[in-house]
């Protein structure tokens, strides 16, 4: 692809550059990273499934949506090392409060002792379950409804829309909903035989929240390439 054919289709030329996303950490990323989260990343590195924590840009972004509205109570579907957990609680007040929902409890306990010496442990409820029943739960209780600043949606893509109706309701009219991975690696525009089995129900996911949630007029969105795509949605009404 030439810079002409980028040019016409409005391709979005990080997309097709790993240097040009290296360059956009070195310069712009890791030398504003903190110490607690590279410390993360880097115990992160060595895991199995190290490529499911939030790319730094994400985290990145994450923390400056997170100033932007100065955000206090928020929740986290999809945890597991804690990359954007410890994003979060670095950039929320002393007496901010997380939910983090996940089944995966090994995984966020690689991140605790991080977590602990940064000091933010406190902010944080950690949720070890499925998060649909603990959302339900949380919507059971009329109180919860419009309590959160923010949400941070990664988990399980095929759940995506379902995540959305309920967060939707937990995050107040003006609050953000943050929903990552919503590019999926390009299989959104693979035909779905050439991507891997495990991986079809989490790519017709992608592709089926996207379509709704553009569709939604509860909210104001904007899709952006960082990372691996993110939905970031402001609540309307
Ligand atoms: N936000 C994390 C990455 C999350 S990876 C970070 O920045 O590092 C996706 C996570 O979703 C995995 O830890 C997985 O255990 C979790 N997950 C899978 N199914 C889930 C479910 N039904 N509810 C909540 N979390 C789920
Ligand atoms: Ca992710």
């Amino acid at each position: 692809m030439d810079f002409a054919d980028a040019k016409v289709k409005g391709n979005p030329v990080i997309l097709q550059s790993q240097e040009l996303f290296d360059y956009l950490l070195e310069t712009s990323v890791y030398p504003r990273e903190p110490a607690a989260l590279k410390e993360l990343r880097e115990a992160t590195a060595s895991h199995s499934h190290a490529f499911y924590a939030a790319t730094p840009d994400v985290g990145q972004l994450m923390a400056l949506m997170l100033k932007l509205i100065n955000a206090k109570k928020t929740i986290e579907i999809g945890v597991f090392t804690g990359y954007s957990l410890l994003a979060t609680a670095l950039n929320i007040p002393e007496d901010g409060e997380i939910i983090a929902i996940d089944p995966d409890r090994k995984a966020y306990e690689v991140g605790v002792p991080i977590i602990e010496k940064a000091g933010v442990m406190k902010k944080i409820k950690f949720i070890e379950s499925p998060a649909l029943p603990v959302l339900d739960k949380l919507l059971e209780d009329k109180s919860n409804e419009g309590s959160f600043d923010f949400a941070f949606v990664d988990a399980d893509k095929n759940n995506y829309y379902n995540y959305h109706q309920r967060v939707i309701k937990l995050v107040k009219v003006g609050g953000l909903l943050m929903y990552d991975n919503t590019l999926f690696g390009g299989a959104v525009i693979a035909p779905e035989a050439e991507v891997e089995d495990y991986k079809r129900p989490f790519r017709r996911g992608t592709i089926e929240f996207t379509k709704a949630v553009v569709a939604d007029d509860r909210v104001e969105l904007c899709h952006i390439c960082s990372g691996d795509g993110v939905i970031i949605c402001k609540r309307l009404y």
